[in-house]
């Protein structure tokens, strides 16, 4: 137990900061010391503080844990941050100053001149810009939830192909709105066909993360996205529909040969939460599909269905993530066991 590494959760009663606890309560090398959530909520046992949403049962001492404010004094020196976007920007600046390792599930420093958003598979290489951001501990965020599910099958086509353009239209789950974002009256029997920013994160976020780091900041990667989102009454799991134009032409069994044999440093280092396989690939016509799919290897894969040439571009696939694990709380958590793999944390 001494070897354990203390983390605290910001935002913990959400239901990305459920996802973390869930993730975290039985990690081999993390252990959950502090949860946070709003001031009002200050000093209250989490149990009686949360409408807990997961499948998964919570272990008795969390339950008795006594949540604690965003201001308070941290222990931990890993926080996860589940905040929502208006109160993040200031108390992860704050914190990495004060030398916490903070992994962001939020937008607010995703677009910093020195902040990588970090899927390990994809851009491992980006982590050489926390040494830029001057600061005694740093930031590291994770993408929107449904860029992860574009830019990870993105990778190898780029490698081996090269991206001229893509075009990407999303389903997205009713828990990426957060624990009341979206109230039942409005998405029962319904698709809403717009969700607010989102389409601007796949846009800027896909190509921050495809590009390259140098010592100026990023450099986009060279090609055109436009994105379409919408809310679709599904709990959880985004679907997207890509379409993709690339330099180079190959047959449909060559670009599932290229996706299936894609793995990154998370699967050689077999870390606790990378999934064995990063991509996993359907050849039946009618899936992948949320309600089957979205918990392959434990939320961490994303599903790779409907692979075909196209007319307009070269070729169309569909994506499944899970929202609020691989493109939240499971993502944030893989960042974090990589970098103290790596020795980019001391504790
Ligand atoms: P959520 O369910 O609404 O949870 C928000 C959390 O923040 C709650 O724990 C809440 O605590 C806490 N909070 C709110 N105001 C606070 C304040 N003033 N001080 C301290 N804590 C405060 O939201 P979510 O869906 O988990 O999203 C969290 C973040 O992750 C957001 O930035 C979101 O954009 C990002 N994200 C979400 C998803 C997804 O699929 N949901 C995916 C990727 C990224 P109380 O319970 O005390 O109010």
């Amino acid at each position: 137990m001494s070897n354990m590494v203390e983390v605290a959760i910001l935002g913990a009663t959400g239901i990305v900061g459920q996802r973390f606890i869930s993730i975290l309560q039985n990690h081999p090398f993390f252990k959950i010391k502090e949860l946070c959530a709003s001031e009002n909520k200050k000093g209250r046992r989490f149990l009686d503080s949360v409408d807990w949403l997961i499948e998964e049962e919570l272990n008795d001492e969390i339950k008795e844990i006594k949540l604690k404010s965003i201001n308070d004094k941290l222990e931990s020196k890993i926080i996860f941050s589940a905040l929502p976007k208006e109160i993040s920007f200031e108390i992860e600046d704050e914190l990495s100053k004060k030398g916490y390792y903070v992994f962001s599930n939020s937008s607010s420093h995703r677009y910093d001149k020195f902040v990588p958003i970090l899927i390990p598979e994809v851009n491992l290489e980006h982590i050489e810009s926390i040494k830029f951001q001057k600061r005694a501990g740093f930031i590291v965020t994770n993408p929107n939830c449904t860029t992860t599910g574009i830019a990870i099958p993105l990778k190898p086509i780029k490698e081996k192909l090269g991206i001229k353009r893509v075009l990407s239209v999303s389903m997205q789950a009713i828990s990426g709105a957060g624990v009341s974002g979206l109230p039942s009256m409005k998405i029962i029997n319904n698709i809403i066909p717009y969700i607010e920013n989102e389409e601007e994160k796949i846009e800027i976020e896909l190509r921050k993360i495809l590009g390259k780091f140098t010592k100026d900041g990023f450099l986009s990667a060279n090609f055109d996205v436009e994105a379409r989102c919408n809310r679709v009454p599904i709990r959880d799991g985004h679907m997207i529909i890509n379409f993709v134009e690339t330099d180079k032409e190959v047959d449909v069994e060559k670009i599932k040969e290229i996706l299936e044999d894609f793995k990154g440093e998370p699967q050689k280092l077999n870390l606790p939460t990378s999934p064995k396989k990063v991509l996993r690939i359907f050849d039946e016509q009618t899936r992948p599909q949320p309600i089957l799919d979205s918990n392959i290897d434990k939320g961490m894969s994303i599903s790779i269905g409907r692979i075909k040439k196209s007319s307009f571009f070269t070729f169309t696939f569909t994506s499944l993530v899970h929202n609020t694990i691989r493109g939240a709380a499971g993502g944030s958590v893989l960042n974090a066991e990589i970098l103290y793999k790596l020795n980019y944390i001391k504790v």
